[in-house]
């Protein structure tokens, strides 16, 4: 059972003339309450940021509706006293009012719930820890390049209640699922379910990494025999639950630098890369291999020939043909802040891979680079363990320039392997790297890290690393080079 969510979901989840309260007020939270009302509901709000931070005018609309707001808490007794309750993806499952919810046996869901009842289209739900924008996009645009009507949103972009509030005109849904959205989805039954990755990220928010991974597994959860499953074998924490599984996934298709096995298991179909190939076996009984050529492509190398190899199976099951997804993969452009090239300046390049947020995403950027690497990591610390990157820090990195808050912790954890430097600003972060660099050299902002202590977002953080190194052009390089160690390494050398 779904430790989070209340165990029995009415059928439907909600009717005419039910009280539902929608917790949370952001853009998914908005677009279930107008969702909501278009189904005859009367609907309660319960917002826990402050007024001024609201939008006046949606404030002004839910009045106008009737919608009876709560802002700046939750009250215990409004959680104990309607028919349902909605949470939006950002709600902890934690909230203390939620308890009275509990206590009184009331339903508990999140919008992904809601499409068992009221989505028209079937769905491909996309879950991992990193790399699901990217996959969430590609598989949206293979099906478009098939010529398949498709939404593409979810916790990327458009919310699903928007979708489901609209006319809903598409043959194929295509939605980014977090962990938060599979916490409270109910008997949500993707038609193909991927599974990207598992590796630690959000530990603020679960018990234990074993509560987390349980969380992602359960896209699969209630999948038909005849749903698809995609995950990746090469996965250590996936091949561990798949081996633990039960039911679910049934015959899932692998993918697999290491072809066909999963931890112990050998899984008959699957994608694997041979060179800048991707090849696919097992879509049907008898079927032969396709391949797939990536070369030349941002989807050639590692991690996103994996992302590449897990879009074409999706896109395989909704029907797609070959030749359509090829040309959807040739088209194809990373999304900005994963793995960008921002330019090329002295003979080195440097990569803007702000949205690497945890050590996995950082891991999996390094494993799939050939040049030594500058690296500029640091941020805000989300309590993940860094040591678990010193293997491929020792492979890959040649040196590090460390920002932000969780600096020290970083340089204790990788101090004796490699040189480190401390920089206050990404400005001096990127003349620093420049120092470091020789060409033929790779500089790579990849920060295992939040962005909150010193900049606005992962995407600000990106923008302010790409005009620091647009800056570098009008800059002559400090021939003196180095730049001061940081005090851990001024010990060591000591
Ligand atoms: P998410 O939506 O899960 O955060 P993104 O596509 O936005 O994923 O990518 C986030 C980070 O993860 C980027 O730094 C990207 O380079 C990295 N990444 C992309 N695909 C993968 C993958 N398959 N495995 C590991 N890391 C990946």
């Amino acid at each position: 059972m779904n430790h989070a969510t209340s165990p029995i979901l009415p059928t439907p989840i909600v009717k005419k003339g039910d009280h539902v309260l929608v917790v949370g007020l952001g853009k998914s939270g908005y677009a279930a309450v107008r969702f909501l009302l278009a189904q005859g509901v009367r609907v309660s709000v319960s917002e826990g940021g402050r007024a001024p931070q609201l939008d006046a005018e949606k404030i002004q609309w839910l009045q106008e509706k009737g919608v009876y707001c709560e802002i700046g808490g939750h009250s215990s007794e409004l959680f104990g006293k309607v028919d349902a309750i909605l949470l939006s993806p950002g709600v902890p499952l934690a909230l203390p009012a939620l308890a009275a919810a509990r206590a009184r046996n009331i339903p508990i869901f999140g919008e992904l719930a809601l499409a068992r009842d009221f989505l028209k289209a079937p769905v491909v739900a996309i879950t991992g820890t990193n790399g699901k924008s990217t996959v969430t996009t590609l598989v949206g645009d293979l099906l478009k390049a098939a010529g398949k009507e498709v939404f593409v949103g979810g916790n990327l972009g458009t919310p699903l209640c928007e979708y489901l509030a609209g006319p809903q005109e598409a043959e194929w849904v295509v939605l980014e699922v977090s962990s938060f959205q599979l916490d409270t989805a109910g008997l949500f039954r993707p038609r193909v379910a991927i599974l990207l990755n598992i590796t630690p990220d959000h530990l603020d928010r679960y018990p234990s990494y074993a509560a987390y991974a349980d969380s992602k597994w359960s896209i699969f959860r209630h999948q038909q025999p005849d749903d698809s499953a995609i995950l990746d074998g090469d996965d250590p924490e996936i091949a561990r639950l798949l081996a633990e599984a039960g039911a679910n996934p049934a015959s899932p298709y692998a993918i697999s630098a290491r072809r066909f096995v999963v931890g112990e298991r050998t899984v008959g179909s699957g994608a694997g890369m041979a060179g800048a190939v991707a090849q696919v076996r097992g879509l049907a009984p008898g079927a032969s291999t396709e391949e797939y050529n990536l070369a030349g492509t941002p989807l050639a190398t590692a991690p996103n020939s994996h992302n590449a190899m897990t879009a074409i199976i999706a896109a395989r099951c909704c029907g797609c043909e070959p030749t359509a997804i090829r040309r959807g993969l040739a088209a194809f452009q990373p999304l900005p802040h994963r793995l960008a090239l921002v330019a090329e300046v002295e003979g080195v390049a440097y990569y803007d891979d702000s949205k690497a947020t945890n050590i996995g995403a950082v891991a999996s950027a390094l494993e799939g680079l050939k040049q030594p690497v500058v690296l500029i990591a640091g941020g805000l610390d989300k309590g993940g363990d860094y040591r678990l990157m010193r293997d491929i820090v020792r492979q890959k990195v040649k040196a590090m320039v460390l920002i932000g808050s969780a600096r020290q912790l970083m340089a204790a954890a990788f101090a004796d392997l490699i040189p480190i430097q401390f920089a206050e600003s990404m400005a001096e972060a990127v003349g620093k790297a420049r120092e470091l660099a020789q060409r033929g050299d790779l500089v790579l902002l990849s920060p295992a890290c939040a962005s909150f202590d010193m900049f606005d977002s992962y995407a600000h953080r990106g923008e302010v690393f790409r005009a620091a190194v647009q800056a570098l052009r009008s800059r002559p390089r400090d021939v003196r080079g180095g730049g001061r160690l940081c005090p851990i390494m001024e010990a060591l050398v000591a």
